[in-house]
């Protein structure tokens, strides 16, 4: 190496050292007879300084440079005047001396500027930044998220080969993993009309490691699920895929306590304390009305079954009588005043677009409740509401529903208040818990067919078996979710591990022998090949570096993402195939001329397919990998606002 230290070493202590520096000229200004360049690198920012005294080529070339450009910088390390440090650079005390200046490569006009304050403020377009994502990655801003990722993967590695995990790599060209999104595919050359999936997970690929006795594995594996565009959603990403072997939930819950733990306190050196909360899923949705509750702060929701049992309330009643729910959000007074009519009228169109039917409200008065559900309230429900209602201008939301619908849009309403109420939280905790006790399948409300809550291959516990096909809604998951501050950042599940369980589970989702065995035909008989009791979890490593590197979207965390449409700027992928291509694929493109560079959401050839795993004959392309389920992956989901 030619340079002796990075542009972020030199301190005090290096006074009168002769240094050589190489880097990039962040910023150069001419003060008469003297030149100072900053010079920059991954480490820093160094001052270096050019006196008349360099001789006259070596002051030429140093007013020559121009921001961007890449020089070596030869000199002697001298203590800055007093009153001139800097104590917002490490190398603040001290600059360098040049003697000599060379330009290892000049660079043309950089298309947005490249100091912190203008990344910051979003002030440059993010297409732009992305399509220069090698000039943006130059900010500190921009760098500091992908060291916080190398510190995490680092920690993983660590941690987990001390606990006898061993990685392997499953391959990316493979048949398709259902994890609820639609494959990508990759047509083969030599079979015209055939494809590999690129992997949803790993999935089944672990399985098959514990059954080939590697008995603790983990991955940091690549993940490609075509969904539709969502906020912060990138259709590859990264999860941290980990499967064991003769184990129970607690090992696997326990494991993960640890490892996380160690990963945090390495990756940022914060302590965590485990083992982390336990919340079951009936009461996550309770109390938070979400399956990823934030914890951080409080306006849990109230159940409102009771209160309203015998009402006259035609909503209330027939959700009731339905089986469904009441439940009510009260916002406590101090933070409802600033709620206008206009406001909470808002507040019902976020419960809308969560499957509210509606969003009724009663602000407590002197001696009663105002609002238009005011009147209709019998004087029993009047007074045991009040009784619940403590303080004169408290405002109760309330939504009569199915219960899960009742819950989330409430949910909804309560994660958006805590922003728009500026609601006082920790916003540094670090809130991790697990939701446990998860139902294994779900019904459609429309279709009234069942879905896997977390994918086919999920364990029932066993004293629910029994229920499989005559109560199916009865039958509990061993499956559990991670959550940090309202995220999910993990899930998991013990696996079926028994021939048979699995063909009543396919079954249980629709599937007719036959077809099973064509999609997981080499799975199924892997299973009856003598197979552990075995289990595991992914965890959304994107999105898990973003929420402790305190980035602002998974686009800040990847060193080349793609934008909010799923397009890459840089490298203009998606791109039209190449003559020739096509045809070497034995591809015919039917809907020629749409544009690839602007992908409209919800359109184009794949878009057409049933989300959903229906009993009734799905036809090809609508199997169980193009089958959605409830919950769409963790791995690019925005948080539960109404986004
Ligand atoms: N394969 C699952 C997922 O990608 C995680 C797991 O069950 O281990 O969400």
């Amino acid at each position: 190496m030619r340079r002796t230290h990075t542009c972020g070493a030199l301190r005090a202590d290096h006074e009168g050292e002769a240094v050589i520096l190489q880097g990039w000229v962040h910023r150069r200004r001419d003060l008469g007879g003297l030149i100072f360049l900053d010079l920059r690198d991954r480490d820093g920012l160094t001052q270096v300084v050019v006196e008349p005294d360099a001789g006259d080529t070596v002051f030429a070339t140093a007013s020559s440079l121009r921001n961007e450009w890449v020089v070596e910088i030869e000199g002697v390390v001298r203590l800055r005047p007093e009153g001139q440090r800097s104590d917002r650079l490490a190398t603040g005390d001290v600059e360098v001396v040049a003697g000599r200046v060379a330009v290892l490569s000049e660079a043309r006009t950089p298309p947005f500027p490249l100091d912190d304050a203008a990344g910051k403020a979003g002030a440059v377009n993010e297409d732009l930044r992305l399509r220069h994502r090698y000039l943006d990655l130059r900010r500190p801003d921009a760098m500091a998220p992908l060291l916080v990722r190398h510190a995490v993967i680092r920690e993983i590695w660590r941690y987990l080969d001390e606990h006898g995990f061993v990685q392997v790599e499953t391959p990316l060209l493979t048949r398709s993993t259902p994890e609820g999104a639609r494959d990508y595919v990759v047509p083969a050359r030599g079979q015209p009309g055939h494809v590999y999936a690129l992997p949803q997970s790993p999935q089944l690929f672990k399985q098959m490691l514990m059954m080939g006795g590697v008995d603790r594995y983990f991955q940091v594996a690549r993940c490609f699920r075509d969904e539709d565009l969502r906020a912060d959603r990138q259709p590859d990403f990264t999860q941290l895929d980990i499967e064991m072997a003769f184990v129970e939930q607690d090992d696997v819950l326990a494991l993960n306590e640890g490892l996380m733990a160690a990963v945090v306190q390495g990756a940022t050196g914060r302590g965590v304390a485990t083992p982390f909360a336990r919340l079951g899923y009936r009461e996550a949705l309770d109390r938070f009305g979400s399956d990823k509750p934030d914890v951080r702060f409080g306006l849990e929701l109230s159940d409102l079954d009771e209160l309203f049992a015998a009402t006259e309330v035609r909503a209330f009643r027939s959700a009731l009588e339905g089986g469904g729910a009441v439940r009510g959000l009260r916002v406590p007074a101090e933070l409802a005043t600033v709620l206008s009519r206009k406001a909470i009228e808002g507040l019902e169109g976020i419960a809308k677009r969560h499957g509210a039917a509606g969003l009724a409200w009663l602000r407590r008065s002197e001696d009663g409740f105002s609002g238009p559900l005011a009147k209709a309230l019998s004087p029993d429900e009047q007074a045991r509401l009040l009784a619940a209602t403590p303080d004169v201008g408290d405002l109760w939301l309330l939504v009569a529903d199915r219960w899960a619908t009742a819950c989330t849009a409430l949910g909804a309403v309560r994660l958006h208040l805590r922003d728009a109420l500026d609601v006082p939280f920790d916003a540094d905790a670090l809130a991790f818990l697990w939701v446990v006790d998860f139902p294994l399948l779900e019904q459609d409300p429309d279709t009234g067919a069942w879905t896997y809550m977390h994918h086919p291959f999920t364990r029932p516990r066993d004293e629910d078996l029994a229920w499989l096909e005559s109560d199916p809604g009865r039958v509990r998951a061993w499956a559990y979710d991670l959550v940090l501050n309202g995220s999910e950042i993990g899930g998991g599940s013990l696996r079926i591990h028994r021939e048979d369980v699995q063909h009543r589970m396919f079954a249980a989702l629709g599937f007719t022998a036959e077809e099973a065995r064509r999609r997981f035909g080499f799975f199924l008989d892997a299973l009856g090949y003598g197979t552990p009791p075995h289990g595991g979890i992914a965890w959304g490593l994107d999105r898990l570096v973003m929420l402790l590197a305190g980035a602002r979207s998974l686009r800040d965390v990847i060193a080349f993402p793609k934008n909010q449409r799923g397009f890459d700027p840089l490298t203009d992928a998606p791109a039209a195939a190449e003559p020739g291509q096509l045809e070497e694929l034995g591809l015919t493109v039917l809907r020629p001329g749409a544009s690839a560079a602007d992908p409209t959401p919800g359109e184009g050839p794949n878009a057409s397919g049933v989300r959903r795993v229906s009993g009734a004959d799905p036809t090809p392309g609508e199997g169980p990998n193009a089958s959605g389920v409830r919950r769409v992956s963790f791995a690019g989901e925005a948080g539960e606002g109404d986004t």
